[in-house]
C-alpha cells in the first residue's frame, strides 16, 4: 500500500532524507527546501517495479554491485537526480510517464552520470545547486509578474522585462556549465538501452517535452527541467542518436506496461486523490490496471464491502499477484478483521518476487492487532523478517517496539525504539534509549552489544 491512509511513509521520510544527503545534494527543485526534507514514499510494488527497470540498466552501466538504493519521493512533479549511492525518483515523474521506457531511459541518464563520477564532483554540484536556486527564484518572480501584467501594463510589464533577462542570463551561464556531464550522460544512457536492447525514444520523448516551452507556462516548473536545461542542440544530437539504433521501434513487453499502468494508477489513487485517480481509470477503463484503481478507490474514499470483492476479483484474475493479496491485507485490516487479514498477508509474503521487507511487517502488524501471546510472538518475528530484509524502515521499529512492550520485554522494547531514532538519524534519542535498554540487558549479550554499537555511534551524517 502507499502511504497516504497510514501514517507510516511520510514520517519515514522526512527522517530518510537526513540520513545521507548531507553535502552531496545535488539537483532538486528549490535547493534549499529540498535540503531540509524530502518527503519519501515507501511501496512494495512500485519499489520493485522502479527496480526491475533499473536493474538491467544498472548492469549494462557496471553499477549493478553498487548497491545503489532507488528511493520514491512523494511529489507530483517531475524529478529524478543522484545523490551518493541512491536514486530519486519523483512520484510525479512515474504518474507522467506512460511507457516503462519513458522512465528506464530518464535512469539510464541519471546512470550515465554515476557512472561519470559526475556526482564525486562536490564542490562543482554545490555551486551548480546555488545557481539553479538562483534561477528557480528567478523563474518564480518572472511567472508571478507576468500575471500581474495581465490586468496592467508599465512598471509590472518592466519588471518582467528585467527578470527574464535575468533568469537567461543565469540560464546560459548553467548550460555552458552542464553541458559536458549532459552530453556524456546522454551518450552513456544511448549505451545502456542499446545493450539492454531498448529504445531511445521514451528518454527522447521526455527530455523533448522538457524543451517545449510548455513546461515553462504555469506556475509550477518541474525540477528536472531546471536541472536539466535541454537545449534544442541537445535533444537534436539525441534523437540522432536514438533513431540510429537497431532498437528505435521497440516497445515495453506487454506486461511490464501493465505493472506500470497499475502504479500509475495507484500514485493517482493514492498520492493524487480520488479525482486524478478516476481522471486515469477513465482511460484505462476494462483492463486489469482500471480495475486496480477502482477497487483502491473504493477501498480509500468509498464502501469497504464493495472494495472486498473488487480485489477478490482482481485476486482471480491474477491469482500470483502479491500486491493485490496486500491490497486484500489492507481491506481487511480497515474492515477490522486481523485473522483474515493475516492471511492475506502471508500470501503478499509468499508471493512477493522482490522480498520487500514492508509485507512482512504489514503481517507483523496484523499479527499484532490479533493480539493472543502466540500471535505477538508471530508479529514480533515477521517484523524482525521485514527489518533484516530493510533495515531503514524506521516505521517498522516503532510496531517493534510495541509489540515487544505487549508482550512484557521492556528491554527489547527500549532497543527497538532506540534501532528506530538510529535510522531516523535522530541519534541522541537512540543513545538515550540505548542506554535505557542496557540497564535492563546482561552485559555482553547480543542486544547489549547492538546497544552499544549505538551508544558508541559517531554520526558523521553518514550511515
Ligand atoms: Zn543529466
Amino acid at each position: 500500500m502507499l502511504s497516504r491512509p497510514r501514517s507510516t511513509i511520510a514520517e519515514i521520510a522526512r527522517v530518510f532524507a537526513t540520513l545521507s544527503l548531507g553535502l552531496a545534494v545535488t539537483v532538486a527543485s528549490s535547493v534549499t527546501a529540498f535540503a531540509q526534507s524530502v518527503p519519501v514514499v515507501r511501496d512494495a510494488e512500485i519499489e520493485a517495479l522502479v527496480r526491475d527497470y533499473a536493474r538491467p540498466i544498472f548492469r549494462a552501466a557496471g553499477l549493478a554491485n553498487d548497491g545503489i538504493d532507488i528511493v520514491l519521493v512523494n511529489d507530483s512533479s517531475f524529478n529524478a537526480f543522484v545523490t551518493g549511492r541512491r536514486l530519486f525518483i519523483n512520484t510525479g515523474a512515474l504518474m507522467m510517464a506512460e511507457t516503462p521506457n519513458e522512465i528506464i531511459g530518464v535512469i539510464a541518464h541519471e546512470a550515465g552520470h554515476i557512472a561519470g563520477g559526475h556526482q564525486q564532483k562536490l564542490r562543482d554540484q554545490l555551486e551548480r545547486a546555488k545557481t539553479m536556486a538562483i534561477i528557480a527564484t528567478l523563474l518564480g518572480a518572472g511567472a508571478m509578474v507576468a500575471g500581474a501584467t495581465t490586468n496592467s501594463r508599465g512598471l509590472a510589464g518592466a519588471g518582467m522585462g528585467v527578470a527574464a533577462g535575468g533568469g537567461e542570463m543565469a540560464q546560459r551561464s548553467i548550460l555552458a556549465y552542464q553541458r559536458t556531464e549532459e552530453t556524456t550522460a546522454d551518450r552513456s544512457a544511448i549505451t545502456y538501452l542499446n545493450a539492454t536492447g531498448q529504445s531511445g525514444m521514451g528518454m527522447l520523448k521526455t527530455f523533448a517535452r522538457f524543451q517545449s516551452a510548455l513546461s515553462l507556462s504555469g506556475t509550477q516548473v518541474d525540477p528536472y527541467r531546471i536541472s536539466h536545461p535541454m537545449p534544442q542542440e541537445r535533444i537534436a544530437n539525441l534523437e540522432v542518436l536514438v533513431k540510429q539504433s537497431p532498437n528505435v521501434g521497440k516497445v515495453d513487453p506487454p506486461a511490464l506496461q501493465q505493472r506500470h499502468d497499475m502504479m500509475r494508477v495507484k500514485i493517482a489513487v493514492y498520492m493524487e486523490g480520488q479525482a486524478a485517480g478516476s481522471r486515469l481509470m477513465r482511460k484505462m477503463q476494462g483492463t486489469l490496471a482500471g480495475l486496480y484503481g477502482d477497487a483502491q478507490s473504493t477501498y480509500l474514499y468509498g464502501n469497504i464491502a464493495a472494495a472486498l470483492a473488487k480485489t477478490n476479483a482482481l485476486i482471480k484474475a491474477q491469482p500470483r499477484n502479491a500486491y493485490f493479496q496486500e491490497l486484500r491485507g489492507d481491506i481487511l485490516m480497515k474492515a477490522n478483521n486481523p485473522k483474515d487479514a493475516a492471511e492475506a498477508y502471508v500470501r503478499a509474503v509468499s508471493l512477493d518476487p522482490a522480498r520487500s521487507g514492508l509485507l512482512p511487517v504489514s503481517l507483523g502488524q496484523a499479527l499484532m492487532a490479533i493480539g493472543t501471546p502466540d500471535s505477538l510472538k508471530k508479529a514480533v518475528a515477521q517484523i524482525n523478517n521485514g527489518l533484516g530484509r530493510d533495515k531503514e524502515n524506521s516505521i517498522g521499529y516503532r510496531y517493534l517496539a510495541q509489540a515487544y512492550g505487549e508482550l512484557g520485554d521492556i528491554p527489547g522494547a527500549e532497543l527497538a525504539t532506540a534501532e528506530g531514532h538510529f535510522y531516523s538519524g535522530n541519534y541522541k534519542d537512540a543513545k538515550i534509549f540505548a542506554m535505557r535498554a542496557q540497564q535492563q540487558m546482561k552485559r555482553g549479550e547480543p542486544r547489549w552489544i547492538r546497544a552499544q554499537d549505538i551508544i558508541n555511534y559517531k554520526s558523521s551524517g553518514k550511515i
